[in-house]
């Protein structure tokens, strides 16, 4: 019986069957990103969810292998910008007019990635937050969030948040 037990339990983690396998893969929320319009912002963008995979685990971004993308990020001469469709589902702008100003690239990959993980801005002019955004100045080049972004995006992303669907322009820092 033990063993029986074993194998089942083996083939549940190998299946990947809630609860007994509590690690399993399909816990982890994968958001399909394609950077491949966002021209000489590509690195910053990889960077950006680089930044998030290494904070947060119950979110992961992954570049799309052809085929729909979640998210599409592309290069503009306006202000960054995110328009979110849905929780982890949305267009990002990286805006030159924020870069030519001196706003730190992959802060600001980042910062529009954290809009799809469903977070406001919070104009603090922090600089340890990530989404104050350019509140915190052209100085300003953390591009990691804090402990309670990271904690919102974990509770986002366990609890099935859903966001309202509405352009969030960024504002110049003047
Ligand atoms: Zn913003």
């Amino acid at each position: 019986m033990r063993f029986v037990l074993g194998i089942l339990t083996a083939l549940a983690v190998l299946i990947g069957v809630p609860g007994i396998a509590s690690a399993a893969p399909q816990d982890v929320h994968v958001v399909t990103y394609d950077a491949g319009r966002s021209a000489e912002f590509r690195q910053a963008v990889d960077q950006g969810a680089q930044i998030w995979n290494d904070s947060v685990k119950n979110v992961r971004f992954e570049p799309a292998n052809g085929g729909s993308a979640d998210v599409v990020v592309l290069a503009d001469d306006g202000w960054p910008r995110t328009q979110p469709d849905d929780l982890g589902k949305g267009t990002v702008w990286m805006g030159r007019e924020a870069v030519n100003e001196g706003h730190d690239v992959t802060r600001i990959a980042a910062h529009e990635l954290g809009h799809i993980l469903g977070l406001p801005d919070h104009r603090t002019g922090d600089c340890a937050e990530l989404m104050s955004g350019a509140s915190a100045g052209p100085s300003c080049k953390n591009p990691k969030p804090n402990a309670q972004e990271i904690a919102q995006v974990e509770q986002n992303f366990a609890g099935g948040a859903r966001i309202v669907p509405r352009l969030i322009r960024e504002e110049a820092s003047r």
